[in-house]
């Protein structure tokens, strides 16, 4: 089955084929590393985490480039106002990017390549440009002649027009034309730079993601991503400098929506910033978000209210609940250990799985199906007919696979005394106490005590501790 993948360069669905069959070639745009990453920066990574590991899936070899802009006027700013340097500021931020990555579950990529590593290619390139007139030097900068441009506004569906009509010349640059865009921006005072044959200057952020994606995956390759708001002017302007250099460049352009918070754009000023580090620290668990995220396409725009995360949490916990009835049935966590036959039921689910994936990656309706299986697990676990159950062991290898592909955490459910493990413990024995089950409710906890976990209920609900000997 063709996976169809929705190209802004087309505005329209198209069958995908990568240029070298079964090898996959794709850039996103990473973080501009100045500050903490927040659930915005979490959306981003967490599409193409999805997107790359069903391809993957699929049986495609990836190699998935993702950048770090480690020189910008924030970060300046930043290390100016620490008094600290450049290099320091982005180290520390980008550790902050890679350890929120690692809590996520976000697979690392294959390469990491750093703005301030490439200068050398940028102004290589940027040189050669010049050569062929596609770029001009006025004073220390270095601008992308737009008159140039052939099909400029292509990918933003602008016409350059209209553009032209609305663009103003910022005071102190040297352009000829407004919407001329900097390749290499002359020193300023106590800036730090790099030597070129314009003088001291460093680079533009757009030269930046042209010269490392081709670099590393060659002129022309698979997939070039990043959010919505990268559209125009960043990904129009990357486009702009291959054509001005005479070469082909990416195919499939893929951006995703953005997330707001109760419907308003998340701004620190505005009091409604949400870092990841905030929400593990309130939630402790990263797939409450990832299943708000899974819950919307891609290609929408996501809002991100507590009120949603709740009803994550009461998603998750259906998955929990049938680990634990598994193992109140069969003993066993193992699932090499279920009963097994009736393929057919399972394989028509994950059919419907791929379906909706090899559908520019439907996750609401992959979701919607992932959760069906679980609810007839739940069935056929509270059936007594021993025919039915036989589905099991390949039904819940099944929810793991296509939960991993998904990037959700469950297989590590397996793990004994695991946090998640206990929380969902807890969890069911709520629903039998409310069940009025109170004999199966207490053997839950006579069980997590045998095992060093004390339960305690308060007024709040039930919380638990492990037990000091
Ligand atoms: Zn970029």
């Amino acid at each position: 089955m063709p996976i169809v993948i929705y190209n802004t360069l087309s505005g329209k669905k198209e069958e995908f084929a990568p240029i070298k069959k079964g090898r996959i070639g794709m850039y996103i745009c990473g973080p501009t590393v100045y500050d903490e990453p927040h659930i915005g920066h979490a959306r981003s990574a967490y599409t193409f985490d999805v997107i790359r590991r069903y391809l993957e899936y699929r049986g495609f070899k990836i190699k998935f480039v993702r950048n770090v802009t480690d020189v910008d006027d924030k970060i300046i700013d930043k290390a100016r106002l620490a008094q600290s340097t450049l290099k320091e500021v982005s180290e520390k931020y980008l550790k902050a990017y890679h350890d929120d990555m690692d809590v996520l579950g976000i697979k690392p990529p294959t390469d990491e390549p750093k703005a301030t590593e490439y200068i050398k290619e940028m102004i290589k390139f940027i040189d050669g440009l010049i050569k062929r007139e596609a770029a001009y030097q006025s004073g220390g900068d270095v601008y992308f002649d737009i008159k140039k441009a052939k099909n400029y506004g292509k990918l933003s569906g602008q016409n350059l027009e209209n553009m032209e009509s609305g663009a103003r010349v910022v005071h102190g640059e040297n352009k000829k034309d407004p919407l001329d865009f900097a390749l290499w921006k002359a020193v300023k005072l106590d800036e730090p730079s790099w030597d070129s044959p314009w003088g001291k200057g460093r680079p533009g952020w757009h030269i930046e993601c042209s010269v490392m994606s081709s670099k590393i995956l060659g002129d022309a390759f698979d997939i070039h991503g990043g959010g919505l708001d990268l559209i125009f002017p960043h990904h129009e302007n990357e486009i702009a400098q291959f054509e001005g250099a005479g070469k082909k460049f990416a195919r499939y352009w893929i951006h995703h929506g953005l997330l707001t918070i109760n419907g308003e754009k998340m701004a620190k000023s505005a009091g409604n910033f949400v870092t990841i580090k905030d929400f593990i620290t309130k939630h402790k668990n990263a797939d409450y978000l990832k299943l708000l995220f899974l819950g919307v396409h891609y290609s929408h725009p996501v809002d991100y209210t507590e009120e949603k995360i709740e009803e994550a949490k009461k998603s998750y916990e259906r998955f929990i609940i049938l680990f634990h009835k598994l193992d109140e049935k069969f003993g066993t966590r193992d699932f090499k250990k279920l009963p097994d036959a009736n393929r057919g039921d399972v394989d028509r689910f994950k059919e419907k799985f791929e379906i909706a994936m090899n559908d520019d990656f439907n996750t609401p309706v992959a979701l919607s199906v992932l959760f069906n299986m679980v609810n007839e697990c739940n069935k056929i676990l509270s059936d007594d007919s021993d025919g039915k159950r036989f589905m099991l062991q390949y039904a819940m290898k099944a929810i793991i696979e296509l939960s991993d592909i998904l990037g959700l955490s469950f297989k590590n459910i397996k793990q004994e005394k695991s946090d998640i493990w206990i929380s969902g413990a807890i969890v069911l024995r709520e629903q039998l106490r409310k069940e009025k089950k109170f004999k199966e409710a207490d053997e839950i906890r006579k069980e997590l005590e045998a095992k060093g976990i004390i339960l305690e209920d308060t007024k709040d609900g039930t919380t638990w501790r492990r037990k000091i000997f």
